[in-house]
């Protein structure tokens, strides 16, 4: 049985990867030694500002002990948010709620979204894998290159390292060098076409009162624009214009080479992105949004690349989770896959460790595939169809937030007959994926025409 597992990639799905690994196959009493290495210091580890969990992502990280851990963390625990509100950014119409609980204030299997910081769960995940006397993790350790026969496998660092292991999980990423040197070589990532240009800020930047509770999208049909409180008191704010840019703004940000250090150029750089956003967002009808560009100079750019569908997961003794294998183009509900993905193939792997890894990685594939290729095929229609149309995709539920329309009133049988109290049902991915939202969508593009001058037709 693979006793030493390596994991390349200490990000969501290489620290889900540890803890599932060492809580499930502990308890069939497999003797193991896993490592993590990352590329990043730990101090840099879980930059990029804030993400959003969905019901399914916090039920597994409950299981595994990070959302226990994450809710002792005060006000880094994050926010629990019950609805999106939705706006267009022009009138200042409102579009509607897309909520996560239901009437009773109860979310899916009891969890609504949660907006945190990524450090914040980053810190959270290390501090459950470091309870494991098994799992170590390795900072400042870049992978260079890898090798893999049916007898180990190799990897060296550009340190100059070297390391051997019996098993090894591609958790690096949706640039993942395990799998363009290794398991698929030649599948190289590929930009969307879509950034986030975001900024994350105590929330005092802005004097004027928020015009939201907890979260906003705003929508134009350039672009939308989310914003976000973070944290329980509403201290800090995360605001993320999404929108087309184009590939050569993206190579002349990266050209300018900015550091810390290199003032002018990260100056340069960050008047640059606060131009995009001004452009396509300045005009609005919320002085509060108005206010924020205004003031905000620490814009930072995060281009959303994708990886091409149906490539290898496997190889030898090399299995490739989370962002690696199959990074789609933008949906808040990428972590989940990357978290499930661990935990799918934690629980299939302590079915049987003794069994050979090839008979391991094929079961796990044919447990994941299906819904992965489901998930990714209807991001991508959704997105083409709008962009062909010269939309921006109004899919603000796959690109901003997991969002989720209200669900018909679930029937509950009661001895004095069926009452009709609205109930969340357990997560899955399928609820995150309400077809009515598409319907939402068409009625918002009608709805938006009609704030730009488009149309003259009414919602
Ligand atoms: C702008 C943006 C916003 C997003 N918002 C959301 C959201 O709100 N909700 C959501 O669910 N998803 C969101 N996503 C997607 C989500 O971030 C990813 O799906 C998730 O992070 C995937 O986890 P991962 O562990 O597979 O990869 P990553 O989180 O990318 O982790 C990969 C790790 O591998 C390390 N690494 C890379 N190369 C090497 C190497 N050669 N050697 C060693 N280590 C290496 C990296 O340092 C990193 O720590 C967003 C993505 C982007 C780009």
């Amino acid at each position: 049985m693979p006793r030493r597992i390596l994991i390349v990639g200490g990000g969501i799905a290489g620290l889900t990867a540890s803890i599932a690994l060492a809580k499930e196959l502990t308890q069939v009493g497999a003797d193991l030694d896993i490592t993590i290495y990352d590329s990043r210091t730990e101090h840099s580890m879980g930059d990029g500002g804030a993400i959003s969990l969905t019901p399914i992502a916090q039920h597994h990280l409950d299981q595994l002990g990070v959302l226990p851990e994450l809710s002792q963390m005060g006000e880094d625990t994050g926010i629990e948010v019950d609805e999106i509100d939705i706006y267009s950014l022009r009138s200042g119409r409102s579009l509607g709620p897309l909520r996560f609980a239901d009437d009773t204030g109860r979310g899916y299997g009891g969890y609504k979204s949660r907006r945190v910081l990524r450090s914040a769960l980053f810190r959270a995940m290390l501090a459950v894998a470091r309870q494991y006397a098994q799992i170590s993790v390795e900072f400042d350790k870049k992978l260079s290159s890898s090798s893999t026969n049916s007898n180990a496998v190799t990897l060296e660092f550009d340190d100059g390292t070297t390391t051997t292991g019996d098993l090894l999980l591609g958790c690096d990423g949706v640039h993942s060098a395990v799998r363009t040197q290794l398991v698929d070589p030649g599948n190289q990532s590929e930009y969307t076409g879509i950034s986030f240009i975001q900024s994350l800020a105590p929330a005092e930047r802005v004097l004027l009162p928020s015009h939201f509770d907890e979260s906003a999208i705003h929508l134009t049909r350039q672009g939308s624009l989310l914003a976000s409180y973070c944290d329980p008191s509403h201290q800090t704010m995360f605001v993320a214009a999404i929108m087309r840019v184009n590939e050569h703004i993206i190579e002349r940000y990266r050209a300018l080479g900015y550091t810390d250090n290199n003032i002018a150029a990260l100056t340069s750089a960050q008047m640059a992105l606060r131009y995009q956003v001004r452009s396509k967002f300045g005009v609005s009808a919320f002085p509060w949004i108005r206010e924020w560009i205004e003031e905000t100079r620490d814009w930072e750019l995060y281009p959303i690349y994708q990886v091409p569908q149906r490539g290898k997961w496997h190889v030898d003794r090399a299995l490739l989770l989370g962002d690696a294998a199959h990074a789609m183009p933008p949906r808040e509900e990428s972590a989940a896959y990357a978290i499930e993905d661990a935990v799918i193939f934690a629980q299939i792997f302590a079915q049987g460790p003794e069994r050979p890894l090839h008979r391991i990685f094929v079961e796990y594939e044919n447990a994941r595939r299906g819904l992965v290729d489901k998930a990714f095929d209807a991001t991508r229609r959704l997105w083409q169809s709008d962009l062909d149309k010269g939309l921006f995709p109004g899919n603000f539920r796959d690109c901003m937030s997991s969002t989720q329309l209200p669900p018909n009133p679930l029937l509950k049988e009661t001895a004095d007959g069926p009452i009709t109290e609205p109930i969340f049902p357990p997560p899955t991915h399928e609820s995150m994926s309400d077809l009515s939202v598409y319907t939402l969508t068409s009625e918002l593009e009608v709805a938006l025409d009609a704030d730009e001058g488009r149309t003259k037709a009414p919602l």
